[in-house]
């Protein structure tokens, strides 16, 4: 009998489980054996920081233990990597610099936050990183404390996670604050570095989407790209303008693991994420895919595939059946080996209610985007989500 083959997937998040999942449903153990390796001893997903900021659920209630995998038949590797070497077919951890080696790879180590690249952001109490699960029940005490003043939402810059995310933490502040009986007496605002809100989704949704903060008179800034916290109550942005606030909400830099840089997956010094082929999600290496926020999807000069969940799961699909097909010597759903650039998402507009946006971006005559209003429909479907990926992934 031939030997078990050997899969390796780096990172336990969206696209990580959901590969790791696909291919265990699909290959019997005695054909192949997975192993996930991630430094997280647990897995949340991003969307569940918007719920602890509008208190709907707690920290402790959200993260489950990847050890889980384990009773799925999937080996779960708690370690840090710190070295991928295709050449040898081979990733290295970084305890006792255990070296594993695999047949095929799946990358799906996401991007790592720079928030350090702001200078006078740390160590000032009124400023967060809304992307650092850790600071927002910090944030949403002080929120619930500050009477008055300016509360600002900055984006550093683009790409980063879920376009739609800073727009909702917008939203569910003004809600927030309604509910606190303080809206009246706090100016809200949101400074992003582009002319528009959600370049990704073109002009039209760009503008439904300012409509929606408008209705709620919560000020958009476009063209304001942070330069640096002056000090603990002002912002200056690259325009020269300066601005005071009371709190200070960043979406921080966004930018590939180290260990992506230090690797040969980055073909030249131009390129900051890795390039993979836009429907088979295959690197420069055969047997080596990546998968989600780690890659970059060029749909035109300034516009890329968006760093979201949806789009690492639909690409864990495509990659798991690719390799189901491999090693079962198989030509099967043949339509499922081609990733098709669809996706979608719930925008949270506060109240508990969600707008839906869906996306198909390979659509032959140009990428077309939708918002369908906000209704309570929209935010429950957005609650099973989560509940049904939790499900597949890791009960
Ligand atoms: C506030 C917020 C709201 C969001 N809302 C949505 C939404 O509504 N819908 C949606 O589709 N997406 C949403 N997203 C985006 C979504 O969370 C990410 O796009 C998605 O998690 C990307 O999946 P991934 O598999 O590429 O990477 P990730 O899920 O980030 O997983 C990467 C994993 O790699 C691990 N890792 C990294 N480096 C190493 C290393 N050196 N060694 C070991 N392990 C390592 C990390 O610990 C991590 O577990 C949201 C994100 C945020 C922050």
């Amino acid at each position: 009998m031939a030997t078990a083959k050997q899969i390796l997937i780096l990172g336990a998040g969206f696209g990580g489980l959901a590969s790791a999942n696909l291919l265990r449903n699909s290959l019997q153990k005695e054909v192949c054996q997975i192993t996930v390796i991630d430094k997280n001893q647990s897995f949340m997903m991003g969307l569940v920081n918007l719920w602890i900021l509008s208190g709907t659920r707690r920290l402790e209630n959200s993260q489950i233990a990847l050890n889980k995998l384990e009773s799925k038949g999937i080996k779960f590797l708690n370690d840090e990597i710190i070295k991928i070497d295709p050449s040898e077919n081979s990733v290295t951890t970084k305890t006792n610099r255990n070296k594993v080696h695999y047949d095929y790879l799946i990358i799906a180590l996401g991007a790592d936050l720079a928030p350090k690249q702001i200078e006078g952001f740390e160590d000032n109490e009124s400023c967060f990183n809304i992307y650092n699960v850790q600071q927002v029940p910090r944030l949403r005490e002080k929120i619930l404390a500050l009477k008055s003043g300016r509360i600002i939402i900055c984006i550093a810059n683009i790409p980063y996670k879920c376009p739609p995310a800073p727009y909702e933490v917008s939203l569910i502040i003004n809600d927030i604050l309604i509910k606190n009986g303080t809206r009246d007496s706090i100016d809200l605002n949101i400074y992003v570095p582009t002319p528009i809100s959600l370049p990704v989704a073109g002009a039209k949704m760009s503008q439904d989407v300012v409509n929606l903060l408008n209705e709620k008179h919560i000020n958009f800034h476009p063209l304001h790209k942070i330069k640096k916290v002056l000090d603990k109550k002002t912002i200056e942005f690259e325009n020269g303008v300066k601005t005071s606030f009371d709190v200070l909400i960043i979406i921080p830099n966004h930018q590939v693991p180290q260990i992506i840089k230090n690797s040969d997956l980055l073909r030249d010094g131009n390129q900051h994420w890795i390039n993979v082929d836009k429907f088979t999600l295959r690197t420069k290496y055969k047997n080596v895919f990546a998968i989600g926020d780690v890659t970059e999807i060029r749909l035109d000069k300034t516009t890329t595939i968006p760093k979201a969940g949806i789009f690492a799961e639909g690409q864990a699909k495509v990659v798991s059946q690719q390799i189901i097909n491999e090693i079962t010597d198989n030509n099967n759903n043949k339509a499922l080996t081609k990733f098709d650039g669809k996706g979608f998402c719930f925008m949270e507009v506060g109240d508990k209610k969600a707008g839906y946006i869906y996306a198909d971006f390979y659509n032959e005559s140009g990428p077309t985007t939708r918002l369908d209003p906000p209704s309570y429909e929209f935010y429950q479907k957005k609650l099973d989500f989560e509940r049904s990926r939790l499900g597949e992934w890791l009960m």
